[in-house]
């Protein structure tokens, strides 16, 4: 790593709440699935948690629509949530009975202080990662993927992780407006400072129209591996999860999965800042995730880009909960 350069580490803008005030609340509506509230060190370390749920409700990142913010209590008060007698019909296991599941509470953000939040937020994960629990983030924009998946980094070090990442959009501009920290960003603020090589980078389900020619310039000569919606259409979700499994691990040893709700078509998941016509359908995501988690040693998660004031009947909330429990039920299945 070439950690003097990160923008993560470092105390100056933790401001009045310290590195040591990670000890944060979940909105009164409730934990994730009504899992027990670990929100501190001691209580995380008791818990003895395989998978602790993590919110990071910042939307400071987002160019477009705003309301990311939010996504982290619309998640976790989905609509159909089944609590400790899940069963998943699909994987054929109790997620609940094999994992012991937590949620660790949300990084401590406030909002208008965006390069503050992804530093507690990187604290937080890098903090429920060294419980030795799988850190599973609720975004937020996407700009929190740069702390978390740099926390999970920071973690598995000297082991290296390898990046799956979902999304319509490469999010690997070098700046959006001026901002480094931007959620068009953060993938290549992992590379510029070395938390992730760019060959072990690999994107599913990129379309439309950014970022620009020049982005994708940068990522081919880092050495970016990438699976548009076009090879998703004309090989199947299977063959491309393949590839990227291949590719993630082509070096390192664990995954870390990043999941933008906006690789879903938004006819499927309309509650999103960036949505992109022509997109994957929520049955092809869950699939994918269940086939990633079933396969994969993975360290770290995060579903992002839930904007829940342009849902429609909770739907996208719906779905990004079932992301969450699909790769539960992989991980719970592994164990089997
Ligand atoms: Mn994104
Ligand atoms: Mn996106």
């Amino acid at each position: 790593f070439r950690l003097e350069r990160s923008e993560l580490l470092g105390e100056d803008e933790f401001g009045e709440f310290g590195p040591d005030e990670l000890e944060y609340y979940v909105d009164a509506r409730g934990t994730f699935d009504k899992v027990p509230l670990c929100p501190d060190d001691e209580s995380l370390a008791a818990s003895g948690a395989d998978v602790a749920i993590v919110g990071a409700p910042t939307d400071d990142g987002t160019s477009g629509r705003p309301g990311a913010r939010f996504g982290p209590r619309a998640i976790r008060s989905a609509p159909t949530t089944w609590g400790r007698d899940a069963w998943s019909i699909q994987l054929e296991v109790e997620p609940y009975e094999r994992l012991t599941v937590v949620d660790a509470g949300d990084a401590p953000v406030v909002p208008s202080r965006h390069a503050r939040a992804l530093r507690v937020i990187h604290e937080k994960v890098f903090r429920v990662a060294g419980s030795g629990a799988i850190p599973v983030v609720l975004g937020g924009d996407h700009s929190i993927t740069y702390p978390s998946a740099a926390a999970v980094a920071r973690h598995v070090w000297p082991r290296r992780v390898g990046v799956v990442h979902f999304d319509a959009h490469a999010d690997a501009a070098d700046s959006i407006s001026g901002s480094l920290i931007s959620h068009g960003t953060p993938m290549r603020r992992l590379i510029d400072e070395g938390w992730v090589q760019g060959s072990n980078f690999v994107q599913v389900g990129l379309r439309g129209y950014w970022p620009e020619k020049a982005t994708f310039d940068w990522m081919r000569a880092q050495g970016f591996r990438w699976h548009t919606i076009v090879e998703v259409e004309e090989r199947g979700v299977d063959a491309v999860v393949d590839d990227a499994i291949a590719e993630s691990l082509d070096g390192p040893e664990v995954v870390y999965l990043s999941v933008d709700i906006d690789v879903v078509d938004p006819g499927m998941a309309p509650g999103t800042g960036t949505p992109e016509p022509g997109g994957m359908t929520g049955r092809e995501l869950l699939r994918a995730v269940r086939r990633i988690v079933g396969a994969v040693e993975l360290a770290g998660m995060d579903v992002v880009e839930v904007s829940p004031p342009y849902d429609q009947s909770e739907v996208t909330s719906m779905l990004a909960y079932r992301v969450v429990m699909e790769a539960l039920s992989s991980l719970a299945a592994r164990r089997t």
